[in-house]
């Protein structure tokens, strides 16, 4: 494509509102315009990439037996009703009533709507198995939409989902899909790692996540140093070797004492001397998912955070559960938080691992700026369930191996899940086997966030002048910069190189702008094609092109005649 035929407007300043570099670059090298809060218009250039990754993906589904549909994006009422997930998902859902008040929703996901097709067709073992997709707009009424095309509202997925007779074929589904997934990232030239993670709002048993690695990154993830183990810490075990020296103590007799004004467990640990692990902090959560609050306490060693995923499942809640506001905890102890502990109170008690080997140990008194030195288990009070209630952090013990844990910062780009019968049986999707007994399908869903990888692409690969787009997503493979398109030997040695690259097959961009080389070469970095040409009348003369590539700036001078042909080899290079 030639600049002027096309539609790019680049910027010189970033958006206020972008806080990642590849928010900036997407919004300055025109590959988005923001229309509304996580709702954009796609640029021609982004618009490309979009379609080679699209194309990739098929690539690798169509030949593991994948069969692309295209479901509907508008969803009604009725189908999420059958799995109890209208009102599961809430606010995220983009609901709205057509004109007789019919209610819909704009789909965030598609397994009710994929159930409700196979369940039409779908009756025999011999129909099966089955693995469905499409790439479609979803759309998700986040909270909190930022970082351009990373959290969007409005963003394009690639959602799959398996059918099969028994679980182990379900797996066997899955596995391929795992497969699938990482032979699509390895062609992106994407650093990533996959994890175990939560099922989240989907459901199921079993899930992984796709991260590609960067600073940035909102999720946060361990990996075990040595050996295979990774997990999203909103999963991950937590196992530490904790001290033993304080069980041999003879437990002393409890005693309050004064603490006045100190409300944080680093205050307390000043005051009193006591390391902010030995101390032992008391939180409080409702354990209801509804509107009344049920109260319980949770006890963590004091330098350990709740987990609030795990804190969920021990608690066996719908929802991640709520803490109690100030005043509640006050009501219920008479004290404020910092002066809280579990001696006399009479509601259930959960208590991390961590802290179960404490003797001797401090907490609150439940009257403010009291606590009370010397407690113990058992004696001072009863602790409901011991369980893996805290965060686990960089420097624990590999849960199922050797070494210490490392951590990372993520940004999740693909989910794969194994659901069991969670949709199949709330939706009636059932097939005969071979003895003619009714059976539900064994299901799995798999995504891929599309527009999200792309950006996440750019968050890993770019420098300080642009981007440096992996070739296989590039929107275009050279940047031919045509230094000054009114003279005329410029202007024919271009067009004989565009023409040259496009008959061998080449995605060509040239800039045939009447613009200062400045402002090209500037454009060019920003765009960040992985091969720029320069011709130009100074070049020309000389007998002297430069072919550059944009992620090393390495230059390579090349007589006229042998232009095309560097280009190509420096293009095969890219792609080796
Ligand atoms: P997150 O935890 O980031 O909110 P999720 O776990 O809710 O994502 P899934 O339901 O697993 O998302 O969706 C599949 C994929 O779709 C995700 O792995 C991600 O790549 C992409 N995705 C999800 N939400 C968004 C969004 N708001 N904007 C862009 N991509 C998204
Ligand atoms: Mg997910």
């Amino acid at each position: 494509m030639k600049w002027t035929q096309g539609y790019i407007y680049t910027l010189k300043e970033s958006p206020a509102d972008a806080e990642i570099a590849s928010h900036k670059l997407f919004v300055r090298g025109g590959f988005i315009r923001k229309l509304a809060p996580g709702i954009f218009t796609y640029g021609p250039l982004l618009l490309r990439s979009i379609r080679k990754l699209e194309a990739i993906i098929r690539e690798e589904l169509d030949q593991r037996q994948c069969v692309e549909v295209l479901m509907p994006v508008v969803q009604p009422r009725e189908v999420w009703e059958e799995t109890g997930r209208w009102q599961a998902w809430g606010d995220d859902l983009l609901k709205f009533s057509d004109r007789n008040e019919r209610e819909f929703c704009l789909g965030p996901t598609h397994e009710e709507v994929i159930t409700d097709y196979v369940r039409k067709d779908i009756k025999s073992y011999r129909d099966l198995p089955k693995t469905l997709y499409q790439i479609q707009n979803k759309v998700r009424n986040e909270i909190r939409p930022r970082f351009g095309l990373m959290r969007g509202r409005e963003f394009a997925m690639k959602d799959a989902y398996s059918f099969d007779v028994t679980e182990e074929a379900a797996f066997g589904s899955y596995d391929r899909m795992y497969e699938a997934y990482v032979a699509i990232f390895k062609r992106l030239g994407l650093n990533f790692r996959v994890v175990d993670a939560d099922s989240g709002n989907i459901g199921g048993n079993k899930s992984q996540e796709f991260h590609v690695l960067a600073e940035s990154g909102e999720d946060h993830l361990l990996v075990a140093e040595d050996g295979e183990f990774a997990a999203n810490v909103e999963v991950c075990p937590a196992t530490r070797k904790e001290s033993e020296d304080s069980k041999a103590k003879e437990p002393l007799p409890m005693e309050e004492f004064s603490t006045p004004g100190l409300r944080t467990i680093k205050d307390l640990s000043k005051s009193t001397g006591v390391s902010e692990r030995e101390l032992v902090k008391t939180l409080f959560y409702s354990s209801s998912s509804g509107e009344e609050v049920r109260p319980v306490a949770i006890l963590l060693c004091g330098d350990d955070e709740l987990n609030p995923i795990k804190l969920k499942k021990v608690l066996g809640l719908s929802s991640e559960p709520l803490m109690l506001t100030d005043n509640e905890v006050r009501e219920l102890t008479g004290a404020t938080p910092g002066s809280c502990g579990p001696v006399g109170l009479q509601i259930p008690i959960y208590a991390d691992h961590g802290v179960m080997n404490r003797v001797n140990f401090i907490v609150g008194a439940n009257k403010d700026d009291v606590h009370i030195k010397n407690v113990n288990f058992e004696r001072d009070f009863q602790v409901t369930q011991v369980a893996d209630l805290r965060m686990a952090k960089e420097g624990d013990q590999n849960p199922k191996g050797e070494g210490v844990l490392k951590s990372y910062r993520g940004i999740e780009v693909g989910h794969i899940f194994y659901l069991g019968t969670k949709y199949s049986q709330s939706m009636g999707l059932e097939y005969l086997d071979d003895q003619g007994k009714r059976c539900p399908v064994e299901m799995g869903c798999y995504g891929i966030g599309v527009t999200r990888t792309l950006q996440s692409a750019v968050e890993q690969s770019h420098d300080k002048d642009g981007i440096v787009w992996p070739i296989s997503i590039a929107p275009y493979q050279v940047h031919i910069c045509c230094l000054d398109p009114k003279d005329e030997s410029v202007a024919a040695a271009s067009e004989e190189l565009y023409d040259g690259l496009i008959k061998d097959g080449v995605d060509v961009l040239m800039d045939d702008r009447e613009e200062r080389p400045g402002v090209k070469f500037k454009d060019a970095d920003l765009l960040g094609m992985p091969v720029r040409v320069t011709i130009g009348g100074r070049g020309l003369k000389n007998n002297e092109l430069e072919v550059v590539i944009r992620k090393t700036k390495e230059v390579f001078k090349v007589p006229v005649s042998n232009v095309l042909l560097k280009t190509l080899e420096v293009l095969r290079g890219l792609k080796s």
